[in-house]
């Protein structure tokens, strides 16, 4: 990574970075294929140990040097680090060990130095190897005595063939598998004074790079001054929330906000996150949660930018540039063709000198022509030019200034995005977390995968199909550790349905690595996949699933967490990771950032949020905001005469099921009834009379986004004067009640039907044992901190703007306990949330709804 100090005028870079950094950035492997990166750790490894044995004492294993020069003011410092280092025949050998992927067929030695020496073949590794020559020579001459002759430096370059399926690095036993040669030294003496000349040229192009950014950091600097807020007007509180992002990014902490809807986060957070970035020639990230975060993230962008005075691709640059990610399959144009998803050039004609059309068509440049480059765009542009889409979405937005995607590129174990984040880049971008209260759940998901043993057998059977042994062999290595896992239990435990189980870290990163292998075995035999049309790969498939178990495996350490042998369920058994505090891995993510916005419309209790997200308190400002809407508007009533827990739900559910019909008749209009669960619903659904059972919209398991909007277009219809009006049933924490608005009339009421406590199960015992321990608080950050979460984000949904009017109704005894009310949000209540039990449900609604009706005939004349 090319590190320039612009006051001091350093530049400090190393040898590959000189040789590439003009490059487009090569293909980023897709997550599982980090075999290449592992592969060549081993094979160095091996080398290495082969080198020490055989050259013993005047074997030196990875030698630093460093060049260091002045060029036109500026100190440019190139580093490297030689492979090995060695005497033989009165001179120094410089050794490059290179993994390569050839069919082994092509992998004859001597062509392989005709090659590398004549025609130019692996340029970078040789280019590489010549510099570290001229590095030594050059340290050899200034460490050595005054009267030495010149010293005599040589190069060797070894290259590993990893092709071929066995694995040159791993233990004999594969390697004797696959004979034929795997190795080639080629020995390489250059003109130093042509090498040194060649690596002053380099250092030049880098420091034009450092003076344009140079450049580039003075018009972003202009631009800040730009940067103005998108709206007429600030709303209430919208201004105290803005400042105090400001004063947050400039102390370098981070922010948990909570502010209702209506506070205008979105445009508040994004205009002083863009001008402090700006100004500092930092990138922000901004993490969503749902792609209709995204979306509004980008209207937002939008407005600001024509706000700022960008007036369309005729104007002159925009003010900034944004560019929304989206995930590889989403944008990935074998992906929609049902094909398999190889990010490689040797599979993807997409990825096959992705570089030169990159340079060639100035591809990036087109994509950040305006503020926001959308991934629509980036599939047009890879329809038109044959580039990587995703490729390009993910070049673009190393020089934009925004860039929005989803917490996976941030959070997840294999997702996340390294090109991105590394550690000099994060420290230098500010994180913007949107809809914060999913983060936790999320993390907890992303350290908590599966691999299921009926996968195991379905991908054995598909080897066995195509008899392919390797992968049926590894297939009996899988069900031989499940099989011990699964006995260990019927012997030892008493047969229980899931139990911890202690598992060898070796085999799992054998499994990997050979996995890998295998994979890469397959890449080379030319297959172009063998999913159907309209259908994955299963070995990808499968592979996919092990690499997010093996990297939550290997993050087990870091993080509270089980490693379990589940036999529940209808998933039947199988090897999980249990994280049940994500705390350690998502906490230490966000630290690598300059700073960090956290919020979302629920964050009570603020603590409960910041300690389960790994916030540092001493570094962490909480900020609870009110809501700016109008009281009248809206009436939050608990009727607490009715019990919504699980023991007495069967009793209750007659009752509950007349008390939402009793509500809804109060006023007509579009209804929402949010359960704890599926189960519950149906149970109070079977109980509902035949006019509701009629209005009834109900959300069943599985429903997608699109089933989704087909219900909110009947809502949006009746609110429109057309269409009856209807009560959607639906489950807290899903699709109907997190992250969907309701604007005007399409809700006139909310019934929240008890809070939605996790269900007790293993994985919550165990989450609720690791806080009890850690803050002596395990009931409350297991089951009811999420719970009235679920329950508060419900309840937000009727009222999304200052002319929205709702009733909101919390259904069950426990709503009234201060244990549970002293949750809900401040702004709900005067003095106590006492004053939200009603006595008379019906007499109260039609008060509210009464004088709503007086006032709009006022207003009416
Ligand atoms: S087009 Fe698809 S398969 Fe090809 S490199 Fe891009 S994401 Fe990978």
């Amino acid at each position: 990574m090319i590190r320039f100090d612009l006051d001091a005028r350093e530049a400090t870079l190393s040898a590959r970075d000189l040789i590439r950094f003009d490059a487009s950035k090569a293909l980023r492997p897709e997550p599982a294929l980090g075999l290449r990166a592992r592969a060549g750790t081993r094979v160095h490894g091996k080398r290495r140990a082969e080198a020490e044995a055989a050259r013993g004492d005047s074997y030196r294993a990875e030698r630093s040097v460093e060049y260091r020069v002045e060029r036109r003011g500026w100190r440019a410092t190139v580093q490297g680090r030689i492979d090995g280092l060695y005497r033989e025949d009165g001179a120094w050998v410089v050794e490059e060990v290179k993994s390569v992927v050839l069919d082994p067929s092509r992998f004859a030695p001597e062509d392989l130095a005709r090659a590398v020496i004549q025609e130019g073949a692996f340029a970078d590794h040789r280019l590489q190897l010549e510099m570290y020559i001229l590095f030594l020579a050059d340290a050899l001459v200034r460490e050595g005595p005054a009267d030495a002759g010149p010293p005599r430096v040589t190069g060797r370059l070894v290259l590993v063939n990893l092709g071929g399926g066995a694995d040159p690095g791993g233990d004999g036993e594969r390697a004797a598998a696959d004979p034929g040669s795997r190795e080639a030294a080629i020995d390489i003496s250059p003109d130093l004074d042509a090498v040194r000349s060649w690596v002053h040229g380099r250092i030049d192009l880098v420091l034009d790079r450092a003076e344009a950014e140079e450049a580039s950091r003075s018009a972003r600097r202009e631009a800040a001054a730009r940067i103005a807020f998108p709206f007429p007007s600030l709303r209430p509180h919208q201004g105290d929330l803005a400042e105090l992002v400001r004063a947050t990014l400039e102390a370098g902490e981070n922010l948990l906000a909570s502010a209702p809807t209506g506070v205008g986060k979105t445009a508040a957070v994004l205009r002083e996150a863009l001008r402090f970035a700006l100004e500092r020639g930092l990138r922000i990230f901004w993490a969503t949660s749902r792609t209709t975060g995204a979306r509004i993230v980008v209207e937002t962008l939008e407005r600001i930018a024509a706000a700022s005075g960008w007036n369309g691709l005729g104007g002159g640059p925009p003010p900034f540039r944004a560019v929304v990610l989206r995930a590889r399959e989403k944008v990935c144009p074998r992906a929609a063709r049902g094909e398999p998803v190889f990010c490689h050039e040797a599979f993807c004609p997409w990825a096959e000198s992705y570089a030169e059309k990159v340079e060639g068509g100035k591809l990036v440049d087109r994509l950040l022509a305006g503020p926001v480059a959308t991934p629509e765009a980036a599939v047009a542009l890879g329809a038109e030019s044959g580039a990587c889409p995703y490729e390009l979405l993910l070049d673009a937005s190393l020089g934009a200034d925004v860039s929005i995607g989803d917490y996976n590129y941030v959070f997840d174990p294999r997702s996340y995005l390294r090109p991105l984040f590394d550690e000099r880049l994060a420290r230098d971008a500010v994180l913007v977390v949107d809809e914060a209260h999913n983060l936790p759940a999320r993390g907890r998901a992303s350290y908590s995968p599966a691999v299921e043993r009926r996968d195991g057998a379905r991908l054995d059977r598909w080897a066995r199909e195509r008899e392919d042994e390797g992968v049926r062999s590894w297939c009996r290595r899988l069900e031989g550790l499940l099989a011990a896992a699964s006995e260990h239990g019927r012997e030892e435990l008493g047969d229980p349905p899931v139990y911890p189980v202690d598992i060898d870290p070796a085999i799992v990163r054998s499994l990997t690595e050979d996995l890998d292998a295998l994979r890469t075995r397959r890449l080379l035999g030319g297959s172009r996949g063998t999913g159907s049309p309209g259908g994955a790969d299963p070995l990808e498939e499968f592979a996919s699933r092990w690499g997010s178990f093996a990297a939550a495996f290997d993050a087990r350490e870091a993080m509270a967490s089980l490693v379990l042998y589940d036999k529940s369920g209808a998933a039947g058994h199988r090897l999980r990771v249990l994280c049940f505090d994500p705390s350690g891995p998502v906490g230490k993510r966000i630290a690598a950032f300059r700073s960090s916005i956290l919020f979302s419309a629920t964050l009570e209790p603020l603590e409960f949020h910041r300690d389960v997200i790994g916030l540092p308190p001493a570094r962490t400002r909480l900020a609870s905001f009110p809501s700016p809407f109008p009281e009248e508007n809206r009436k939050i009533l608990v009727w607490d005469r009715i019990s919504t827990y699980f023991r007495s739900r069967g009793r209750d559910a007659a009752e509950v099921a007349r008390l939402i019909e009793e509500i809804a008749s109060v006023e007509p209009g579009n209804y929402l009834a949010c359960f704890s669960s599926y189960a519950y619903l149906r149970e109070v659904q079977e109980h509902m009379s035949p006019w509701m059972r009629e209005a009834a919209v109900v959300q069943t398991p599985g429903m997608t986004e699109e089933a989704r909007d087909l219900v909110l277009g009947k809502l949006r219809e009746h609110a429109g004067g057309r269409g009856p009006p209807r009560t959607v049933l639906a489950v807290q924490g899903g699709i109907f009640t997190e992250g969907v608005d309701y604007p005007g009339k399409m809700l006139v009421g909310v019934i929240v039907v008890g809070p939605g406590l996790p269900a007790v199960t293993f994985d919550e015992e165990r989450v609720r044992e690791h806080f009890e321990d850690r803050f002596d608080q395990g009931f409350e950050y297991a089951y009811l901190y999420p719970g009235m979460s679920r329950a508060v984000q419900c309840a937000g949904r009727a009222i999304r703007s200052e002319t929205d009017i709702a009733a909101i109704v919390l259904l069950g005894e426990r709503f009234a306990r201060s244990q549970y009310a002293r949750l809900f949000p401040q702004h709900w209540y005067r003095r106590s949330p006492k004053e939200l039990v009603s006595k008379d449900l019906v007499t109260d609604l039609r008060e509210f709804w009464a004088g709503v009706h007086a006032r709009a005939d006022r207003r009416d004349g």
